[in-house]
């Protein structure tokens, strides 16, 4: 995946950290010490997603984001440390797409960024590409609906979002972190919510939730989506 990303971080380590990640990911990073410096970037390089720091020197990154917003609908992911502006932020409606408490892994960060290009980019390209076949399943992204030999599977909003989030990385090991993350977007709900949403699509999914073959378990690192997935061919 690929995509401008600018980050705004005073903390010169932190952003290069960052930076490093977002690279070694396939993204191209570029970074911005404060908000004023950020808006210069913003002008002529027209990144594609923005991470932002809220404690900044001179304007701070809720004046940023209010700011940016009249012009700009690029996404913005907040970074930013817990408690003392969780309540603005929760505030800011729409401003910000995404938010993240520091500390954070950058593994999370680097997830949440991939999910937001997604969203972004599945918006984009609505026609034809919002579906996923799986085995005798249909998975419309854009309708949120999932159908087997074309019969509906009723699904909950966050089932579904769950089986969205893992169908959309299939073949990957994704740890219960990232999953939480991408599909409850905040961090600090209670992660045995992922095995119980994982258990109820099993049911719903496989022939025999007990030795399940679409949503494997790989022991101590997380799920792995299999959409390849033979149960009794080859
Ligand atoms: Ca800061």
């Amino acid at each position: 995946m690929q995509g401008k990303i600018l980050i705004i971080e005073d903390e010169r380590e932190l952003a290069d950290l960052v930076s490093w990640y977002l690279q070694k990911d396939g993204f191209d990073p570029r970074t911005a010490e404060s908000a004023e410096e950020g808006f210069a970037i913003v002008e002529d390089w027209k990144p594609e997603l923005i991470i932002l720091d809220i404690n900044l020197p001179g304007m701070d990154g809720f004046e940023f984001l209010q700011k940016f917003r009249r012009s700009y609908s690029t996404p913005v992911l907040i970074v930013s440390a817990r408690n003392s502006d969780e309540d603005q932020i929760s505030g800011l409606g729409g401003g910000a797409d995404e938010y993240i408490a520091k500390p954070f892994s950058p593994k999370v960060l680097v997830a949440r960024v991939r999910a937001v290009f997604r969203r972004v980019r599945n918006f984009n390209e609505k026609d034809g590409a919002g579906f996923f076949c799986f085995g005798q399943f249909t998975l419309d992204h854009d309708a949120r609906t999932l159908k087997k030999e074309g019969k509906e599977i009723s699904l909950s909003a966050k089932e579904f979002g769950c089986l969205d989030f893992l169908t959309k990385q299939p073949g990957k090991i994704l740890d219960v972190e990232t999953i939480y993350a991408g599909v409850w977007k905040n961090n600090y709900g209670d992660l045995t919510t992922v095995a119980v949403y994982i258990q109820r699509l099993r049911k719903k999914l496989e022939d025999d939730p007990a030795n399940p073959v679409y949503i494997e378990t790989v022991r101590g690192m997380g799920y792995r989506f299999n959409s390849a997935a033979q149960r009794t061919e080859s």
